[in-house]
């Protein structure tokens, strides 16, 4: 495997950065996965957005055109061979002796690794849908910024893992879904409406959020972002959650309870399978 790290391409087990990134010291940097399919980027253009304004929230010089990152995912995918996969891009303020304040003329770290996964549509998991736990949701007020300080989203995984759920669905002070702690939330109501938490600094605006913006009203299906509880979602007649890995994954159980009749519902399956008619797909 090759990993691209600031300009070189090298062998996997020599892609180190150094001991004081401030990735690494203050998990002060940002990424974007985006799904590969065919060999092809999905939604790079709206991936590329966020990234940009991810650096700007945090004062992150841009390391490079938006054109000339993704030059770099593509040859890290061409080289890797992946044709069905993801492709992990990071950028960190970079390396310099500890300190909080930001260091002056830093050069941004930048890593892009790329790595095979089932295609989205042939996933089993999709067919039987997952499992999620609700959790207190103790992560920071931006949660619009993609950064990679991402430790309470590991540990309300691994908490979920424990009782047998893929994901965790973070809860709010006010007993508000906010999002899943690696994937934005949604329900579908008795009318067959969609239900998700509008945008705002609590959750991340999903890249597969937006697109499924476009496949809803390209379906005629009826939108409401607002916020839900979760006994609004126990009883919702559908779950899923989205994300750029997972494109659309039915939730069939939230803390034990079963959704509906327990199995993947008709919408989410139906988004699922139009999702990349939709999409933005990237040439090679
Ligand atoms: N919310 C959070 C907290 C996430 O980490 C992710 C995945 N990166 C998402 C939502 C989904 O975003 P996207 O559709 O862009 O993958």
């Amino acid at each position: 495997r090759i990993v691209y790290v600031n300009g070189r391409y090298v062998p996997y087990a020599q892609a180190a950065v150094h001991a004081e990134d401030r990735g690494f010291q203050f998990g002060d940097g940002i990424y974007e996965v985006c799904e590969v399919r065919g060999g092809r980027l999905i939604d790079e253009a709206r991936h590329m957005q966020r990234l940009a304004r991810s650096l700007g929230e945090l004062e992150i010089a841009a390391p490079m055109s938006a054109a000339a990152l993704g030059h770099v995912m593509r040859e890290v995918i061409r080289r890797n061979r992946v044709k069905d996969g993801l492709v992990y891009l990071q950028v960190t303020r970079g390396a310099a002796p500890r300190e909080f304040l930001f260091p002056a003329d830093t050069e941004p770290t930048v890593v892009c690794l790329a790595r095979p996964m089932a295609s989205a549509g042939l996933d089993a998991r999709a067919l039987e849908g997952i499992a999620v736990k609700s959790m207190p949701d103790i992560r920071w007020q931006r949660c619009d910024i993609k950064t990679v300080m991402l430790l309470p989203a590991c540990l309300a995984k691994e908490a979920a893992r424990q009782d047998g759920a893929r994901e965790a669905w973070f809860i709010d002070a006010d007993g508000f879904v906010t999002e899943g702690a690696s994937s934005n939330a949604w329900i579908v109501d008795a009318g067959g409406a969609v239900i998700t938490r509008q945008l705002s600094s609590a959750i991340l605006p999903g890249v597969t959020r937006a697109t499924l913006r476009d496949v809803l009203e390209g379906e005629g299906i009826t939108l409401t972002e607002r916020p839900f509880r979760l006994d609004e979602a126990y009883s919702a007649r559908e779950a899923f959650i989205t994300s750029a890995t997972q494109t659309v994954m039915p939730v069939v159980r939230i803390d034990g309870r079963p959704i509906a009749d327990g199995k993947p519902g008709p919408v989410a399956q139906r988004l699922r399978l139009n999702f990349h008619q939709i999409a933005a797909i990237s040439s090679a």
